[in-house]
């Protein structure tokens, strides 16, 4: 029975999973960006506290996935925008004190990655690269059963790689990254100014698009179709990198995967022919709404349990 800790932009939640990844009892509050360490502490002290009352169980340990960047090794959060009180703290540190159990963290994607891997799509692939397409794409990347970290355990960003250096300006820096084409956002945007063009439409978010294309609405079918492309050449370039047995691919603009899928891999097809593209696997995440959840949990098991996709 795992204590599971996600921390991100919008919510912190906290769940009680069991050893095959369901969550039992959860709870959730708002981030809110001004909170102190101390107070966000306190609550998720509380929330896990008040799950375990639910369950009626006691936790073998913690497991943490929030967004970053965070230190998977020391435990200590980094330049965190969206907390930015909690620059510096420890919550693993914390955590185990007060719960007297062991407690992991990693970035969230990478708990994602590893949910899927242990208990998702992605079971029983060794070679493994998990993205996630919504308001931003990120991801975790898992080879030869190992969580892959880059320097000082840092994660790499797969978001980032450029697309299109002539493209839309990213967070980043730089212009035209796989996260400033292939988002919700990127085809709202794209949506809202060929829109204004013809001035047909106003602001749509990328799900009514979806819904729009499939109604047959011309100028949401050219957005999907772009999507497909924007979509596609980057999982192109994760293949030709990685070459993995499968690509798990989740996030809201996933929801309607199968708009992007086929137009995704007929670009695949024209530019992998150097490996083997047809055996990496496109395949969607299978942990729904908890994922993140069921990913934290997984980050404790990873750590600390005797499985498979071990990290070293
Ligand atoms: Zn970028």
């Amino acid at each position: 029975m795992i204590g599971a800790v996600d921390i991100g932009g919008t919510k912190m939640a906290v769940g009680v999973v069991d050893d095959d990844g369901k969550v039992l009892s959860r709870m959730e509050s708002p981030t809110e960006a001004d909170r102190s360490y101390e107070d966000g502490l306190s609550l998720l002290v509380r929330m896990l506290r008040e799950t375990l009352q639910d369950v009626g169980k006691k936790i073998d340990g913690i497991g943490i996935g929030s967004t970053g960047p965070v230190n998977p090794v020391t435990g200590e959060f980094g330049d965190v925008d969206f907390l930015p009180r909690w620059r510096g703290k420890n919550p693993v540190r914390d955590l185990a004190g007060i719960f007297k159990v062991r407690v992991a963290l990693e970035n969230d994607a990478d708990a994602g990655a590893l949910g899927e891997a242990g208990w998702g799509a992605g079971r029983n692939r060794s070679r493994l690269v998990y993205v996630t397409i919504g308001t931003g794409i990120g991801g975790g990347i898992i080879l030869n059963g190992q969580l892959y970290r880059g320097v000082d355990g840092a994660h790499p960003e797969i978001g980032h790689h450029v697309i299109d250096p002539s493209g839309p300006p990213c967070s980043c820096g730089f212009r035209g990254c796989w996260e400033a084409l292939a988002t919700g956002p990127a085809m709202a945007a794209w949506f809202e100014h060929e829109a204004a063009d013809s001035n047909s439409h106003d602001r749509l978010s990328a799900k009514r698009i979806c819904q729009l294309a499939r109604q047959g609405d011309a100028l949401a079918s050219r957005a999907v179709a772009r999507e497909a492309y924007y979509l596609g050449l980057g999982l192109a370039n994760l293949i030709n990198l990685f070459t993995p047995d499968a690509i798990v691919l989740g996030g809201s603009v996933m929801k309607s995967a199968d708009l992007f899928l086929d137009g995704a891999r007929k670009v695949i097809s024209q530019g992998c022919r150097f490996v083997p593209f047809e055996k990496t696997e496109l395949v969607l995440a299978s942990l729904g709404e908890d994922a993140n959840l069921i990913g934290a949990a997984r980050v404790w098991h990873q750590r600390f349990g005797q499985h498979e996709v071990a990290c070293t």
